[in-house]
């Protein structure tokens, strides 16, 4: 080892979902949206400015904030916007867990909490989900220097009734509690309404899911205006200019298109439904999903097993070889016709390795 090395700041990244690019794939892995986003966002491409390229984007990005503030009825003083939730959460993790007690999340659950923990050196521990993948909410009574936990759950796709997540809430109001809802607007119910009640409850949300703009990294804290004046601090003490122009821009389209939104929230949800009712059939086991994932396992074929043939066939789905989760696979929901080829696929090959 070379003496310099001794100083750098090690760590074991996160391994984001593969990005493969064949022109007849079905990704079903990492929980994109397989619609477009809304045609206001196309159209502000068309006509964007080069030129604008010269100048610094508002630091403040207030058109953005403004547009994600009126449609949730909030002040915008309640709202900070980031580059992705990814970035969203690790501004709240460098602002808000800065305690010698651990922070608290599940021991099955999105697998960036415990890299930032490491990254940034703050203490953790992560309770066991139970048997059947259910945060136990009475684990998160005890002292501890800040909870977060996603809802639903990611990969597992379960989630909690909002008493559950008050009871916890109400548990831990010496410290920041935050409820990461990436994938909330496919079914779960949202913490929300809760940050009025709740001075240190953050609520985080992302447009890479149900707004399908995973590309363009736009995510979003709701919180009182203290703690969002808090995570500004931190940001501008890191990078000021998060924001670039074309996010400000395409996010205020995507976001105030309302029925665009619903529609394809809506498509999802069906073919979620029509999705589980034929895995069942198959064989396949999981628990009910409100998310634009299944995280399912089959009676008698390994996930591992499935994984690969279905890799072969170049239908991608996410599998993650962890000790309690691995013979699980992640499966996004894609379009219909996609969802069909997938199950299509499932059938035929189940068909021969079973019989
Ligand atoms: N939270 C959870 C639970 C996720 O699964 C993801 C997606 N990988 C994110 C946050 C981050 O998503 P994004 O940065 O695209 O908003």
């Amino acid at each position: 080892m070379k003496l310099w090395e001794k100083n750098v700041r090690r760590v074991v990244p996160y391994t984001p979902g593969e990005q493969p690019n064949q022109p007849d794939m079905i990704k079903l892995n990492t929980n994109e949206n397989p619609y477009p986003p809304a045609p206001g966002v196309q159209n502000i491409l068309r006509n964007m400015n080069a030129d604008k390229m010269r100048l610094y984007p508002d630091p403040t990005a207030a058109d953005l904030v403004g547009a994600v503030a009126d449609f949730y009825h909030l002040q915008k003083e309640q709202v900070f916007v980031g580059v992705g939730s990814d970035d969203v959460l690790a501004m709240c993790f460098m602002t808000f867990f800065n305690s010698e007690r651990p922070i608290l999340f599940p021991d099955i659950t999105y697998s960036f909490y415990d890299v930032w923990a490491q990254l940034l050196r703050i203490p953790y521990e992560r309770p066991a989900l139970t048997e059947n993948f259910s945060i136990r909410k009475e684990d998160y009574y005890k002292e501890n220097g800040g909870v977060i936990f996603p809802n639903p759950n990611a990969p597992t796709g379960v989630d909690m009734e909002l008493e559950e997540i008050e009871d916890i809430i109400r548990h831990n109001q010496d410290v920041v509690v935050i409820v990461d809802e990436a994938y909330v607007d496919f079914g779960a119910q949202t913490a929300l309404p809760l940050i009025e009640k709740y001075d240190n409850l953050l609520v985080v949300q992302t447009f890479s899911k149900s707004r399908s703009m995973a590309g363009m990294r736009i995510g979003y804290a709701m919180g009182n205006p203290a703690l969002i004046r808090y995570l500004n601090d931190v940001k501008y003490s890191f990078n000021s200019y998060t924001m670039n122009r074309t996010a400000i821009l395409t996010g205020v389209a995507a976001i105030q298109d309302k029925e665009y939104f619903e529609d394809t929230v809506r498509k999802i949800v069906e073919t979620r439904e029509w999705t589980k009712r034929e895995l069942k059939k198959l064989g396949f086991s999981f628990r009910d999903s409100k998310s634009n994932f299944i995280f399912a396992s089959h009676e008698s074929v390994l996930a591992e097993e499935l994984f690969m043939a279905l890799r072969k066939e170049h239908i991608y789905v996410r599998y993650f070889s962890a000790e309690r989760i691995k013979n699980y696979l992640r499966i996004t929901i894609g379009t219909q016709e996609e969802m069909e080829a997938f199950i299509g696929f499932l059938q035929k090959y189940l068909d021969v390795r079973i019989h």
